[in-house]
């Protein structure tokens, strides 16, 4: 039966990651293109994709990362989005319903809490990556989605519910204040909305800790490039790259690391 779950979950993860690929090429372009191509075409040549052609991951090894009508190779994006998409909704589902426990209501709940969360983190992701751009048409409607999430799950308990609004404020204070400290140039206003949804999602101790992660990769990062010379000092870095990876880490494994981490500075 479990090994069953597992399987599906794979393959459930691997269709949402090809739903975030299309998310991720369309909702950066404007919306008028977007309602005239209905069904999914090949980026180069605009042929429109048999089904044999869409199925994640196989498609793209059969052909060999190449359109079968103009040859021209397929983003590597594709495959990339798909694999990681499976495997992080795999170890959420070990996490949450691990080998032989019973199948609770608020643990199948808490998982799909998890799945979405993580899509989330991986659009922001990749966007950012991509475009140097935080979408408000997918952080608010986040925002929405997330907050109702956790009201349910933290079962109205007023406590909780102080953790995860604090959670918010502080993500949302630490880049605002950077933003209009620097008027603009260190971070974008994205980065705000981005910080307000990962302390909504995880709570304050898991915004700490995803902050205190986020910029010790990130500053390990500038000066590697600052060294190599492949940036100048004052280069804007895209902050979701650093903060959406620290906070699926966080969201996989947070107990273990604030607990670590909150002792080690008490
Ligand atoms: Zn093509």
């Amino acid at each position: 039966m479990n090994i069953l779950i597992y399987l599906f979950i794979i393959l459930f993860g691997l269709a949402i990651g090809s739903f975030l690929n299309v998310l991720i090429f369309r909702l950066p372009e404007d919306q008028s293109k977007w309602a005239r191509v209905k069904r999914s075409v090949c980026r180069a040549c605009n042929k429109v994709l048999k089904p044999l052609e869409l199925i994640p991951v196989v498609s793209f090894l059969i052909q060999k990362g190449r359109c079968r009508s103009c040859n021209e190779k397929l983003s590597w994006q594709y495959p990339a989005v798909e694999i990681t998409a499976a495997a992080i909704f795999l170890l959420l589902t070990f996490i949450h319903l691990p080998f032989g426990a019973v199948i609770s209501e608020t643990s199948v709940i808490f998982l799909i809490r998890d799945f979405f969360i993580a899509s989330i983190l991986i659009l922001v992701f990749t966007i950012d990556v991509k475009h140097f751009l935080i979408l408000n048409k997918v952080i608010y409607p986040a925002l929405v989605v997330v907050a109702l999430f956790n009201l349910y799950l933290l079962d109205f308990d007023l406590k909780k519910i102080l953790g995860i609004i604090i959670g918010a404020l502080i993500g949302f204070s630490f880049f605002a204040f950077q933003y209009f400290f620097s008027k603009g140039k260190w971070v974008g206003g994205g980065d705000m909305k981005f910080g307000a949804f990962i302390g909504l999602a995880l709570g304050w101790q898991g915004m700490v800790t995803v902050l205190v992660l986020a910029y010790i990769v990130g500053a390990l990062f500038a000066i590697a490039l600052l060294i190599s010379g492949k940036a100048k000092f004052g280069a804007k870095l895209p902050m979701a790259a650093f903060l959406a990876p620290a906070a699926l880490l966080i969201l996989l494994y947070g107990e273990y690391i604030w607990s670590w981490y909150f002792n080690l500075m008490i």
